[in-house]
């Protein structure tokens, strides 16, 4: 098969160019889908929610205590009170509490008439059919107000937002059925090299079994991607193709690795470039340079490098990206963190490195870079938090410096 050399026209180079650019090209392409709350976990919000309800829905107590009226304490918050009853949580008493009566009340139990004040449990002494109380002057009423949480027609949640434990716990409490969410975005994963083998096969000489495939399919369900499994193609240039031709019509976003680098048996550059176009391709960082991107029949390629190191990061720093701006999912904000020691390099170069967060001896979380670095470590994707980012224009990163860290 006869292909093009692959060359970009006038492709970005940093880390940064490329996502300006992957931003300037693509935009959310997940249609929207309202469904039941309960099988929205992972999804993404395709529209923000409105609160229609106050949180708390009620005046409830905040502690377990006695219900009292402050007209009745005296100067030094005392009052010996005639008790008329329990109100328990889920149990609300309608009765007005007049001058000289006090409720026993517990937490979350809707506030009566006439109440305006919770004396916690500890300040009281209870007999049986009275209670001395004991305000704190200045003290809290003890009380949640309706609404004090959230107002009915507050936004509480944008548009992009992610749904995890946390929002659905809100949406729940919200008594939100349904939410408009974007469907999953589809992305096709291929592996590419003649050395590779399945998981569970049977161990040929000179094979390795594909762990960069579990890698980024578990990586991409976490993004709350479905992942559609393309196999491993061997290294022929009109069999990648042929897998890549099929996977642009079935999926918005195909993912390789392996065979993206410039040896005479790494295809997808040039093929991307015979069938589509290649937006970028051998950025200015290390490991991960190898990364590709472009489009086969206008479907987005990201072809990551085989190296299992170099494919993480390059996935971590770009395909992330990319997979949250076609998903239509807000991106997540740069974590910046302490050096725990020294580090320095030579040239122009974004160097990539895994990373462990660490306790500082003052108690301050630190991150540090491991000893051992190197594209193909599998031991570092393994055991370590996160990528750590030397910039391009940095020669030397001192201890306690804030550092740009990446978590996986
Ligand atoms: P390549 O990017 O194809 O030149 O591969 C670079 C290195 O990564 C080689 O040592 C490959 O054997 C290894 N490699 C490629 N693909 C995978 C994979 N899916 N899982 C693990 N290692 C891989
Ligand atoms: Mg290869």
């Amino acid at each position: 098969m006869l292909l093009p050399s692959a060359h970009p026209t006038s492709p970005p180079k940093t880390l940064a160019e490329a996502k300006d650019r992957i931003a300037s090209i693509h935009q959310c392409v997940t249609s929207a889908e309202t469904l039941p709350l309960q099988v929205c976990a992972g999804r993404c919000l395709a529209q923000g929610v409105v609160a229609s309800i106050d949180i708390p829905p009620y005046n409830v107590a905040a502690m377990d205590g006695y219900a009292v009226r402050s007209a009745d304490l005296d100067a030094e918050g005392r009052a010996d009170l005639r008790v008329i009853g329990e109100i328990a949580a889920g149990h609300p008493s309608y009765r007005e509490l007049g001058a000289g009566e006090a409720a026993h009340i517990y937490t979350g139990a809707v506030i009566p008439p006439g109440v305006d004040r919770i004396i916690p449990q500890e300040h009281c002494v209870r007999s049986s059919t009275h209670v001395a109380v004991r305000a704190r002057i200045g003290g809290k009423p003890h009380i949640r107000l309706s609404g004090e949480d959230i107002l009915s027609g507050q936004k509480v949640l944008e548009a992009g937002t992610r749904l995890g434990p946390g929002q659905i716990s809100l949406l729940t409490a919200l008594r939100v059925e349904h939410v408009t969410v974007r469907r999953r975005l589809r992305v096709g994963l291929l592996s590419v090299g003649d050395e590779l083998a399945e998981t569970g096969s049977s161990a040929k000489h000179g094979g390795i079994v594909d762990s960069n495939r579990p890698m980024l399919r578990g990586w991409l369900e976490e993004l709350g991607c479905e992942a559609v499994d393309l196999g491993i193609i061997s290294d022929t240039s009109g069999l990648v193709l042929q897998a890549l031709i099929d996977a642009a019509t079935n999926v918005d976003l195909i993912i390789t690795s392996g065979g993206a680098s410039i040896g005479p048996a790494d295809y997808l550059p040039r093929l991307i470039v015979s069938r589509g176009s290649l937006e970028f391709w051998k950025l200015n960082m290390r490991p991960g340079k190898p990364a590709g991107f472009g489009d086969i029949d206008d479907c987005p390629i990201l072809a990551l490098p085989g190296n299992p190191f170099a494919a993480a990061a390059a996935f971590t720093l770009l395909g992330r990206f990319l997979v949250r701006r076609l998903a239509g999912t807000v991106e997540t904000l740069p974590l910046r963190l302490p050096l725990a020691r020294t580090i320095t390099k030579e040239g122009g170069y974004l160097q990539v490195l895994a990373g462990k967060l660490a306790a500082s001896d003052a108690g301050v979380t630190t991150v540090e870079p491991f000893r051992q670095q190197g594209s193909a470590s599998l031991l570092a994707i393994g055991s370590a938090d996160g990528l750590i980012l030397f910039p391009e224009h940095r020669h030397q990163l001192a201890v306690g410096e804030p550092v740009e860290f990446v978590p996986f």
